[in-house]
C-alpha cells in the first residue's frame, strides 16, 4: 500500500498548513523519505482553536448514547481498516506488521470501552439537610483539550485520549507525532468517517514546542494531555499550571522486574523477555531493570540471552520479522551510549550490544548482565531494546531497588509465594504492577503512573473524570 502524504485537520477538511510548509517522513527501516507532513503555523492553530471551540458547543449537547454511536461507527472501520493502517504504520514508525495490525485493532476495543462508559457518567443526588432542597453534583465536559502524543504508539496514545475526550463531550485538538502522522491521521479519518461532527477532532503537526506554548496557554482551551519523556512532561505540567489548566501527565518510567527465589523462570522470561523487546522497547512500561535472586540469576540470565539472540530483527514488513528498528536515529545513538557506559562501569554483554547494519536504525536485542547500579542504564529510562540485570538476595533489597528511582509508572514480578504477592504490591511505588504475566493495559483498568512518571489516569473510569467539570448545585423549592 502506498505511504500517504499526511495533511492537517481543521473544521472537518483535510488541509495543506497556510503557509505551505512541510515535513519529511522517514521510514526508519532504510532512512528513506517515504512523504510528507504538514507544518502548521499559528495561523493553522488559531483556525483549529476557533474549529474546536465550535465543535465543543455542539459536540457537548450531543446525547451520550448517539455519542457512543458515532463512536462504535468508528471502531468498526478502525477494525475493517487494520490491516492497511498496519502497512502505513509499519513504514513510517518501523514496528512488525503484526505488532501494527494489534495496534490498530486494539483502537477499536479501546473506542467501544469508552463509548459505553461515557454512557455511564452519573452525576449524584446528595441528600439535603433541608427537605425542600434537592442537591445535585453535575458532571459536565471540562472543554477543548490539547493533546500531546508520542511516536512510539501513534495510534493507541491518540485514541486513548480522544476517546476519553469524545465520550465525556470535549472537542480535543491532538498535536500527533511528526516521525508518523499517517497512523494517527487514519484514525481520525475513522472517526470522520463515522458522522463525527466538524470541528470535535482536529489533528496538527509542526514544531512541538510552538504548538504546545501557544495552544496550552490559549483561552478556548481548558485541558492539556502528554504522553512522553519526564522532562517535557514536567515543562508542560508547569505551563497548563501556570495558565490553570487541568492537565494528565503520562511520562517515563523504568520498570523494575523482580523474579523472586521462587519464581517459574520459564515464564518470567516468557513474560519479561517478550515484553523487554516488544516495539524494539519503545515501550513507556517496558520492562527495563530485571532484579533477580542470586539463586536463580544464571539460569534466568543465560534464559533471556538465548531468548534475546533468537529474535529475528529487520524490517518491519518483511515476513517473520520479531524486532524491526528503532523510530529515529536519537534512539540508536542512546543505546550505543548506555551500553558503553555499562560496559565501563563492569557490565558484561550477554547478547547484542550493537548497531546491527549501516542503513536503518537497528539495534541488537541487547542483554547486560551484572550492570552496577551507577551505570546510567540503571537510572535513566533507556526506552530501547536493552535489558540491564542484576541480582539481590532479599525480597527486601530487590523493593528498595525497585522504589530508589523518581520513576513510578510500570512494574512486574514474578514469584509463586501469595505472601511475597501482597507484599509486593504494598511497598512498589509503581502506577501499575502485573505479577506472573506480561503487561495487560486494558482500557478497563487505569493507566498511568506516580512521582516523577505523572499524573491522572487514561484507562478505566478515572480517565473520563479527567475530563468532567464536577458542578454542586442546590435547588430550593420556593
Ligand atoms: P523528547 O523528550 O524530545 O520527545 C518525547 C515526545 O514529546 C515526542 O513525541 C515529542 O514530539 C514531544 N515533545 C517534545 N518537546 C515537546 C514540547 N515542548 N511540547 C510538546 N511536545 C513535545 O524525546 P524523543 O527523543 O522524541 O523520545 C525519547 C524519550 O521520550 C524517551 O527516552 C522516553 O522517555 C520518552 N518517550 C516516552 C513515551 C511514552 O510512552 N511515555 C513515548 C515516546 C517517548
Amino acid at each position: 500500500m502506498a505511504y500517504p502524504n499526511t495533511q492537517l485537520m481543521i473544521g472537518g477538511q483535510w488541509q495543506d498548513a497556510a503557509d505551505g510548509r512541510s515535513l519529511a517522513v522517514v521510514n526508519p527501516a532504510n532512512g528513506k523519505e517515504i512523504g510528507r507532513v504538514a507544518h502548521a503555523g499559528i495561523a493553522d492553530l488559531d483556525r483549529a482553536l476557533a474549529a474546536a471551540q465550535k465543535g465543543f458547543e455542539q459536540w457537548r449537547d450531543v446525547p451520550a448514547v448517539e455519542r457512543a454511536k458515532i463512536m462504535r461507527r468508528a471502531a468498526g472501520l478502525m477494525r475493517e481498516r487494520a490491516g492497511d493502517i498496519a502497512v502505513i504504520l509499519t513504514q513510517e514508525q518501523g514496528k512488525p506488521l503484526a505488532e501494527a495490525k494489534i495496534e490498530a485493532m486494539g483502537s477499536a476495543d479501546i473506542i467501544e470501552w469508552f463509548a459505553d462508559e461515557g454512557m455511564r457518567v452519573y452525576g449524584r443526588v446528595v441528600p439535603a439537610r433541608n427537605l425542600t432542597v434537592r442537591q445535585l453534583v453535575l458532571k459536565d465536559p471540562v472543554g477543548p483539550v490539547a493533546a500531546f502524543t508520542p511516536w512510539n504508539f501513534p495510534i493507541n496514545q491518540c485514541v486513548r485520549k480522544m476517546s476519553a475526550a469524545l465520550a465525556t463531550g470535549c472537542s480535543i485538538i491532538l498535536k500527533a507525532p511528526e516521525e508518523t502522522p499517517a497512523a494517527p491521521a487514519a484514525l481520525v479519518q475513522a472517526f470522520i468517517d463515522a458522522g463525527l461532527p466538524a470541528g470535535v477532532v482536529g489533528l496538527v503537526f509542526g514544531n512541538p514546542a510552538e504548538i504546545s506554548n501557544y495552544l496550552i496557554a490559549h483561552p478556548v482551551i481548558r485541558k492539556v494531555t502528554f504522553t512522553g519523556s519526564t522532562p517535557v512532561g514536567k515543562q508542560l505540567a508547569a505551563l497548563a499550571g501556570k495558565h490553570m489548566k487541568r492537565a494528565t501527565m503520562e511520562l517515563g518510567g523504568h520498570a523494575p522486574v523482580i523474579v523472586a527465589e521462587d519464581a517459574d523462570v520459564d515464564l518470567a522470561v516468557k513474560a519479561a523477555g517478550g515484553a523487554k523487546f516488544r516495539n524494539a522497547g519503545q515501550v513507556c512500561i517496558s520492562p527495563t531493570r530485571f532484579l533477580v535472586h542470586e539463586s536463580i540469576r544464571n539460569d534466568f540470565a543465560a534464559a533471556l540471552t538465548k531468548h534475546a539472540q533468537g529474535i529475528r530483527v529487520g524490517d518491519g514488513g518483511a515476513d517473520g520479522t520479531q524486532m524491526g528498528p528503532l523510530a529515529n536515529s536519537r534512539r540508536l545513538t542512546a543505546m550505543a551510549e548506555f551500553t558503553k557506559d555499562a560496559v565501563e562501569r563492569g557490565a558484561s554483554v550477554a547478547a547484542g550490544g550493537e548497531r546491527i547494519s549501516d542503513v536503518g536504525n537497528f539495534f541488537a536485542p541487547t542483554v547486560l548482565i551484572d550492570v552496577p547500579l551507577e551505570a546510567r542504564v540503571f537510572n535513566e529510562e533507556p526506552f530501547g531494546p536493552l535489558a540491564a540485570i542484576r541480582s539481590f538476595n532479599t525480597l527486601d533489597e530487590a523493593i528498595s531497588e525497585a522504589n530508589r528511582l523518581p520513576y513510578g509508572l510500570a512494574g512486574y514480578a514474578f514469584t509463586q509465594s501469595l505472601k511475597s504477592a501482597h507484599l509486593l504490591a504494598q511497598r512498589l511505588e509503581l502506577g501499575m504492577l502485573w505479577i506472573n504475566q506480561p503487561a495487560a493495559p486494558w482500557p478497563e483498568m487505569p493507566f498511568g503512573g506516580i512521582k516523577d512518571s505523572g499524573y491522572g489516569s487514561e484507562g478505566g473510569p478515572e480517565a473520563l473524570e479527567a475530563y468532567l467539570n464536577v458542578r454542586s448545585v442546590s435547588i430550593m423549592n420556593v
